[in-house]
Formats: structure tokens, C-alpha cells, sequence
């Protein structure tokens, strides 16, 4: 059961989350509620636990179902509540790159092993872009990683290995990286002194 992708599908992947990042302004850390909203998408985030209808799904992180309404089909995700934030987060990103990678089309000719392979790619280069993990975690290390784009230092670690070989392969800097490290933002932080104006503390 091989999840493993064509380098030049994962190339491919890489140009549509470029595309996702550019058409719809997306600034980091990534914060994926917002962007199923802009999607017009539905999001259920079942605090204990997703409904017994996941079972067809075979997951307990969560799952997407497609539902009639009058303009059309439209999605509704449905995330387990009762798992880690961070895990949380992740889920969505994956039902979300379903969703713009249009597995979820009757006509898809995708296996199940390999849309979930690519959702599961897509997901984690969307929230740690190759192209920002270099410019905004120049010393590559996988808690920092972690860190500046809110993700499990599992997820991190995979974003990291992905990065090394891109600039192993001399694969960094290529049209999609350089449209990425253009159109994307950083959510910025208040300055300290700032922060604790705020809070009164100043
Ligand atoms: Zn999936």
C-alpha cells in the first residue's frame, strides 16, 4: 500500500498551493477556519467526537460530505473536537486540500490510498510552504518549524525533511516558491512593549 507520488505530481501540488495562496491572500501561520469559510465551506467541530456516520469514513480526525443545497453542492467538514488543537488544525487543512485538489468529484479516478497521499502532502506544505520555511526559519530546526507555523512537531518534522531535499535536489526558488515568498503574509506579532500596553502591565 504505497502512498508514494510521481516527483512531478508532487511538483504539480506544490503550483496548486501556490495558486491557493495567491487567489485567496492567505497570511501565516496559516489559520484554516477562516480559509474554509472564504471556500463557502461548512465546518462541524464535534467536541466529543465525531458522529457515528465517520465509521463509513474509517477515520476518527474527520471527514467531508458533500451536501445539496439550492446553489448547488457545497461541503461540509466535519473535525473530531476531542482530538489536539494542532491535530485539529491539520485535519482541516487535509479535508480542505481534498476539496481544492477536487477528489471529492464523482468522477474522480483517484484510489482512495493515493487522494489521501496527496491531501496529506498538500496539507502539509500549505501550512509550512517550502519557499516561507526557509525565509522565516533560516536555522531549519523542527521545534522552530513547529513553532512559526503552529504544526505538531510531528507534521514539522515532515515539513523539515521535505525542505532538505528540496534544497538537496537544488529544487528551491522555482516559480512556485518564488510566487509563494511574494503573495503570502506573516500574521505580525505585537512587539512586546506593545503587548503589554494592551494588558495593561505597561
Ligand atoms: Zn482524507
Amino acid at each position: 500500500m504505497s502512498r508514494k507520488l510521481t516527483s512531478s505530481r508532487y511538483e504539480e501540488i506544490k503550483r496548486l498551493g501556490a495558486d491557493w495562496i495567491e487567489d485567496y491572500d492567505l497570511v501565516y501561520p496559516l489559520e484554516p477556519l477562516e480559509i474554509a469559510e472564504v471556500l463557502g465551506v461548512h465546518v462541524a467541530i464535534h467536541a466529543d467526537g465525531l458522529p457515528p456516520t465517520a465509521q463509513r469514513f474509517s477515520t476518527s480526525d474527520g471527514y467531508t460530505e458533500p451536501v445539496a443545497s439550492r446553489h448547488g453542492w457545497k461541503f461540509r467538514i466535519h473535525v473530531n473536537g476531542a482530538t489536539p488543537e494542532l491535530r485539529q488544525r491539520f485535519t482541516l487543512m487535509h479535508e480542505l486540500s481534498h476539496i481544492w485538489l477536487d477528489h471529492l468529484r464523482a468522477d474522480t479516478t483517484l484510489t482512495d490510498d493515493r487522494a489521501e497521499g496527496e491531501a496529506n502532502f498538500l496539507a502539509n506544505y500549505m501550512l509550512a510552504p517550502d519557499a516561507l520555511v526557509v525565509m522565516w526559519v533560516p536555522e531549519l530546526s523542527i521545534s522552530s518549524i513547529a513553532r512559526a507555523f503552529q504544526m505538531s512537531d510531528e507534521a514539522a518534522e515532515l515539513a523539515h525533511g521535505r525542505v532538505i531535499r528540496a534544497i538537496s535536489r537544488n529544487a528551491i526558488g522555482r516559480p512556485h516558491d518564488q510566487r509563494i515568498a511574494e503573495s503570502s503574509t506573516r500574521r505580525i506579532e505585537p512587539p512586546a512593549t506593545e503587548l503589554s500596553a494592551w494588558l495593561g502591565l505597561a
